[in-house]
């Protein structure tokens, strides 16, 4: 076995702790120094030759900031990259394939990110060695054999280009100034920008600052970017976020068309239908987050996705979960008695400016999770306030006689926040955010209660979302409305917010509206659907709740684009346009799934 010490850069504080970990190391109190205080990086060094692996620092830590794992031996000669002494280590990685799409699946934290910087040239690997980095010979000799070695090759000979979509496109206006246009055509190496404007409907931003952009105008800008630049590898971290699920299937077409030209293509995807509709192959990174990374070999998409859900890799004979996700383990009907009616609204319009929308009548009950699907500007918002009370409608009756409360969880999270995860959870939540029943019901499934002592500015977009989750949860109210909880989650943590949000409801008696573009997530979360039609901006149209499977059926004919059910996961897969499925399904109208 091999021992790894991983010091959490952004949790350590040694200013604030009185070094615990060193003082309390039982082989630093007999004069071996298995660990010390490194005064160049201001941190405690742990050296993992000497180390016990005791355990003792872990606990005495205050801020939880170190992890000590055991690894096999022999996985060391796969280390392809460590972030310094006592950081997160990466082994093995992902294959890419020219004229394919290799889709990449995995938790938070545990490389993803890091192996699209090393395949971009962004990162230089350095094999682990850390005191006497590799030369570009060193590395090319380490892939000997494999495919890498020559994309390796080409890379540090500066032969093989490639562009990289990165994750967080909120920083794009921070690194880029100019108009939407003007940027888009500076970028186009291809004579492209014509079809990808039109396509990702950018025409209507063209003279837009991207200071000015929403996070999805953002995103399909990046990725016209991207799509416009000429390389031989384009990468793309994360392109379904802030996207409704019109524009996620434009974007898997765009990306797909790469490949087809012949372009080496890698996608790092957490909605699964996505991943699935985009991808040739898939590899999975699995490992512990934020303390190392192994990356599978890769398999093909269908089977990839499944073994990923099982919990199983055959491949490396490894289990990466104690538990397999399965589709089918939810009721898919819940029925309602009359005493369970929550609230009722008849049909009621509403005129906000140049906007206005239509609401057909409709019923929530005490429990339900209302699962809400429709692009974004069409009015969800707008029929929510109406609901609470909080707005009057132009025509028909106030759905109620007292104003209920509503809790919100915004689209948008901003980590422009002053204070800690705890201030956060009292001041927008609940001073009951930290009692013991919230903290192992909501905290700890959602991996919230290790970062309560950590700023909100410096979380990641994970990190974030799962915070702006646990605080609306904390409040008490009649109505929830959370919108677009999933997105920067990994695939883990999407179940486990569908699971927190069904139960919290369940147990409260209260309703929630769960906004979501992954449509996966609605088959976990939502009891029924409720659909948003029409023009955004201008007018919507608001159908009363379905259940979920006519539901589904009517967005999925709106958007023209049917699923069927993985026959071993019961996952619902989207069918390749006209194929013979397609086609059938279509025909006797069954958009979402064949019983
Ligand atoms: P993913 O994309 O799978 O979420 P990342 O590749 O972004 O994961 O990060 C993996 C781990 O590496 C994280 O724990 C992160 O904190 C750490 N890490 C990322 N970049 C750096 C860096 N520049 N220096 C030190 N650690 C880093
Ligand atoms: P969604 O929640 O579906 O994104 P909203 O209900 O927030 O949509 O908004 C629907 C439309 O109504 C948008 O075009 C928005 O700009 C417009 N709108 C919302 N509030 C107002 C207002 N107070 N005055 C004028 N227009 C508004
Ligand atoms: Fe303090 Fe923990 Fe950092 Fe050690 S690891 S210096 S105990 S914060
Ligand atoms: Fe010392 Fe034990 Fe921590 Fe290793 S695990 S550094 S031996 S306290």
């Amino acid at each position: 076995m091999v021992r790894i010490a991983v010091i959490d850069r952004d949790l350590c504080k040694p200013k604030e702790c009185s070094l615990e970990c060193i003082r309390f190391c039982p082989l630093v109190r007999t004069g071996t120094k298995a660990i010390e205080f490194d005064e160049a990086s201001g941190r405690p060094v742990i050296r993992e030759q000497l180390c016990l692996g005791c355990g003792i620092c872990i606990k005495k830590c205050p801020f939880k900031a170190i992890s000590i794992v055991n690894l096999p031996e022999e996985l060391e000669r796969y280390c392809v990259h460590r972030y310094g002494p006592n950081g997160f280590k990466l082994f093995r990685l992902p294959t890419p394939k020219e004229g394919k799409v290799l889709g990449i699946i995995g938790l938070n934290g545990v490389g993803k990110t890091t192996s699209l910087m090393i395949l971009s040239g962004k990162l230089q690997p350095n094999l682990g060695r850390l005191e006497e980095p590799p030369t570009w010979e060193e590395i090319i000799r380490f892939f000997r054999g494999s495919a890498l070695q020559n994309y390796f090759d080409a890379l540090s000979k500066g032969k093989l280009r490639a562009v990289l979509k990165p994750q967080h496109v909120n920083l794009l206006p921070k690194l880029i100034k100019g108009t939407v246009g003007k940027v888009l055509e500076v970028a186009d190496e291809r004579g492209l920008v014509d079809y990808v404007r039109d396509l990702l409907g950018l025409e209507a931003l063209w003279d837009r600052s991207l200071s000015n952009l929403s996070g999805g105008e953002l995103q399909r800008l990046a990725i016209a970017i991207t799509f416009c630049k000429d390389a031989h590898v384009y990468m793309f971290d994360e392109p379904s976020s802030f996207l409704d699920v019109y524009q996620r299937l434009k974007v898997a077409r765009i990306i797909r068309d790469l490949a087809k030209e012949g372009k080496t293509v890698i996608v790092v995807e957490h909605d699964l239908a996505m991943l699935d509709y985009v991808s040739d192959m898939v590899c999975v990174i699995y490992g512990e987050p934020g303390v190392y990374g192994i990356v599978s070999l890769p398999r093909g998409v269908g089977p990839g996705i499944n073994e990923y859900l099982d919990g199983y890799l055959p491949g490396e004979n490894m289990r990466i979960r104690s538990y397999s996700i399965s589709f089918n383990l939810r009721p898919l009907e819940r029925m309602w008695s009359p005493d369970e009616v929550l609230l009722t609204w008849s049909s009621m319009s509403k005129r906000l400016g140049g906007f206005q929308l239509i609401v057909e009548s409709g019923t929530v009950h005490k429990g339900e999770v209302i699962g809400v699907l429709g692009p974004n500007g069409i009015g969800k918002t707008t029929f929510m306030r109406l609901l609470i009370g909080e707005l009057e409608p132009d025509e028909g009756t106030p759905p109620v006689t007292r104003l209920l409360s509503l809790s919100y969880k915004p689209q948008y999270i901003s980590s422009d926040v002053e204070g800690t995860v705890r201030q956060f959870l009292e001041e927008r939540g609940s001073p009951d955010a930290l009692s013991s029943w919230f903290r192992s019901e909501v905290l700890r499934p959602l991996r919230v209660d290790k970062l309560l002592d950590r700023r909100v500015s410096e979380l990641s977009g994970g990190e974030l979302q799962a915070t702006y989750i646990a605080a609306c949860l904390a409040k008490t109210a009649d109505v929830y409305l959370i919108d677009e909880p999933m997105a920067y989650l990994d695939v883990e943590q999407r179940l486990e917010v569908s699971r927190i949000i069904r139960r919290l409801t369940q147990e409260r008696e209260v309703a929630a509206f769960v906004v979501e573009h992954d449509i996966l997530a609605h088959d976990f979360v939502a009891d029924s659907i409720m659909i948003f039609e029409g023009t955004p901006g201008f007018k919507g149209h608001a159908l009363p709740p379905m259940r979920l499977k006519d539901g589904m059926n009517v967005f999925l004919k709106n958007m023209g684009i049917t699923f069927r059910r993985d026959k071993r996961s019961g996952r619902p897969r989207v069918n390749k346009e006209d194929s013979y499925l397609d086609r059938y399904q279509k025909s006797i109208g069954e958009y979402y799934f064949i019983e």
